[in-house]
């Protein structure tokens, strides 16, 4: 671990609170010190209050920010006084130990202070950092851990036996630090939770904290427990177990009352650590840290048996309760993550982000893990102490500041020729309405079209049924399933009447707008099955199947027979509760093919403005692709829960159609 601070970049920060941002954004570049919104940081600062007078304030943390991206507003003026009269109470509720830190704020907007403020505060020193650094919490979970720490810093650190966070620990912290801090004292390792270091200057809190972890590195890799032997794992992942994830997440999603999101990892750290011989007993141990437990819940699931872990994890709950005189609601019994030897380290979540931040979360455990019990074993803490932290109301309720999820979230769509036009509007509107999306199209610039974790694309030819099966091997396994299907794919050629028009033409047009869907909705009939709201498949149909054009034979005839093709598939697939309907656009302008130029010329045919043409229908309106998006997206949603089989124009009303 090196020292990540820049002399000429530390420049840019004038002012001791922009230096606390600048390097606790150090501390959250580096993903073996903290991950998603663990440690917290703080600065003491005087300043003249409005009535000039002048106060110490405790600049710390505050909930809801994580340090890689903390700005200076991200943390919460506290006011000093106050906090170091508190931490002299014999107790303080959490609900009272809020108030007091929300009451004395001196800014209204602030977020609210980190639960370790009190702690910030007793530490005497300008810049205290705080982090969960993966060497420290290697080698306090190990049987002897603390006497590992004491030989590693002897009296240079403060040794602070497990304690939940909260007042009591910061009580305990102020009473150890009043009674052994010495000036060698440079930082508190904190047993089974992580290490503070402190110093006047934010380079010297910052760099004692790096000189802190290296020094507990250094001892892993003394003792040979540093380089972890991993067996080459083959990552490919067999085409047969697309079925497979979907009926796990079919089944996780049934257990949460909700859709979620399940992600396959088979990289070779996972799959190794998962095929290990005593994997049963390494993994059943308990997080790294206490907090992980609301992202991770206590113990993830091995193999697949959901009933079983639910089962375990009520048994788990009525136990942890059974002497508790307050009254508790069990959270969801399943699990966020599932260790399969086949399907690799699955993640769950109702968001791709949420199972990816589990992801990120295990696979800095794996090596914990791996490293402690090469240390002589990994010990984490006991159930009673990481249950009070996953129901602890203070936890719980980062996770619900997060608000309510949007309509799709935790289902994932496909949508194809999802490159340019209708259907990249639709990928945009799903998006936003929540939805994981797999995005496939021949040009292979729909890879990087959006920036997103919710979003897969994948540059594939769908006439080729093995390149269509690998594409959807890879959306399952990154979302773990499919709940609506967009087809969107198709061409329109030139106009060309019928005795000018070439065999080939004619089955190129009806290979790619009529074929490819067949076999698109065959292979994901097992998938759109197990959508736990239901399958919905939406086909982009045209206004030319209830009103042909002269000229257009091809596009015509092919579109009116995926019509027919979308018609039987509801007579046959609603006894699957897979609804499907189809929407008929025209006239949508704002796409690849339509230039401005050629909308002149076309507008110039019909003695037109470009206005007027564009416009050209009852209701003198403009469709654009985003209409015909969202119209897409409500046809998947709530409003059209009860319909399938069904045509809808989006066309500003046409005659011929009407
Ligand atoms: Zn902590």
């Amino acid at each position: 671990m090196k020292s990540l601070w820049n002399q000429e970049e530390s420049l840019e920060y004038k002012g001791e609170i922009a230096l606390r941002v600048y390097t606790s954004r150090l501390l959250g570049r580096d993903p073996s010190l903290v991950l998603h919104g663990g440690g917290n940081t703080s600065v003491k600062v005087s300043e003249t209050n409005i009535l000039g007078e002048q106060e110490d304030i405790l600049y710390v943390k505050g909930s809801g920010w994580d340090l890689i991206s903390i700005e200076a507003e991200g943390f919460s003026p506290v006011r000093m006084s106050h906090l170091l009269e508190l931490a002299k109470l014999p107790r303080l509720s959490d609900l009272q130990m809020v108030n007091e830190l929300r009451t004395h704020m001196t800014k209204a907007s602030a977020p609210t202070p980190s639960v370790e403020a009190i702690l910030h505060a007793i530490i005497p020193y300008k810049y205290v950092d705080h982090t969960h650094a993966d060497a420290i919490v290697t080698i306090t979970n190990t049987e002897g851990g603390l006497d590992r720490i004491k030989e590693i810093y002897g009296n240079r650190v403060i040794i602070i036996p497990y304690v939940m966070p909260g007042f009591d620990l910061a009580r305990l912290c102020a009473e150890r630090f009043a009674a052994e801090a010495t000036d060698k004292t440079v930082g508190m390792v904190l047993l089974n939770h992580g290490i503070f270091s402190f110093a006047d200057t934010a380079i010297t809190s910052y760099e004692n904290m790096i000189d802190l972890v290296n020094e507990a590195e250094a001892y892993l890799i003394q003792n040979n427990a540093w380089n972890i032997n991993r067996t080459e794992v083959d990552t490919n992942l067999s085409t047969g177990n697309r079925g497979d994830i979907a009926r796990l997440r079919a089944e996780a999603s049934e257990y949460f009352s909700k859709p979620l999101i399940l992600s396959c990892h088979t990289d070779t750290n996972s799959l190794d650590f998962i095929r290990r011989k005593n994997i049963e007993k390494i993994s059943q141990q308990g997080p790294a840290t206490p907090d992980h437990v609301i992202r991770t819940k206590r113990l993830p699931l091995l193999g697949r048996d959901i009933y079983t872990y639910a089962e375990d994890y009520k048994t788990y709950f009525s136990e942890q309760t059974a002497n508790k005189t307050e009254k508790m609601t069990i959270l969801d019994q399943v699990p966020r993550l599932i260790l399969d030897s086949e399907l690799g380290m699955c993640t769950l979540g109702q968001t791709i982000k949420d199972a990816d931040i589990v992801a990120d979360i295990y696979s800095h455990t794996i090596d914990i893990i791996l490293r402690a019990e090469m240390l002589g074993g990994y010990k984490a803490l006991p159930a009673n102490d990481i249950f009070d932290v996953e129901y602890w109301e203070l936890e719980q309720a980062k996770l619900k500041r997060a608000g309510n999820p949007p309509a799709y979230a935790g289902e994932v769509a496909l949508v194809t020729g999802a490159a340019s036009g209708i259907g990249k509007a639709c990928v945009t509107s799903l998006l936003k309405h929540g939805a994981a999306v797999i995005a496939l199209d021949i040009n292979t610039d729909i890879e990087t079209m959006f920036d997103s974790p919710a979003y897969l694309g994948i540059g594939c030819d769908i006439t080729d049924i093995d390149k269509l099966n690998e594409s959807l091997d890879k959306g399952v396994a990154r979302f773990g399933g499919l709940d609506m299907l967009i087809l969107n794919a198709g061409m329109f050629p030139g106009g060309k009447r019928i005795e000018s028009l070439d065999d080939d033409e004619w089955h190129k047009v009806m290979k790619i707008n009529l074929d490819i869907n067949l076999t698109l909705l065959r292979e994901c009939h097992p998938l759109l099955k197990l959508a736990p709201n239901g399958g919905r498949v939406v086909f982009i149909g045209s206004k030319n199947v209830p009103a042909p054009g002269p000229g257009a034979a091809a596009y015509s005839t092919s579109k009116a027979a995926l019509n027919q093709l979308a018609r039987v598939a509801a007579l046959e697939w609603g006894q699957d509760n897979i609804r499907i309907n189809t929407l008929h656009p025209d006239a949508v302008f704002d796409t690849g093919i339509w230039t401005e130029e050629v909308l002149q010329s076309r507008a110039k045919h019909y003695g037109l403005t470009v206005q007027e043409y564009k416009t050209k229908n009852i209701l003198k309106t403009e469709i654009c692709s985003s209409d015909v998006a969202e119209l897409a997206c409500a046809m998947c949603g709530p409003l059209f829960s009860k319909t399938t089989g069904a045509q809808v124009p989006i066309d500003g009303g046409n005659d011929r159609v009407i």
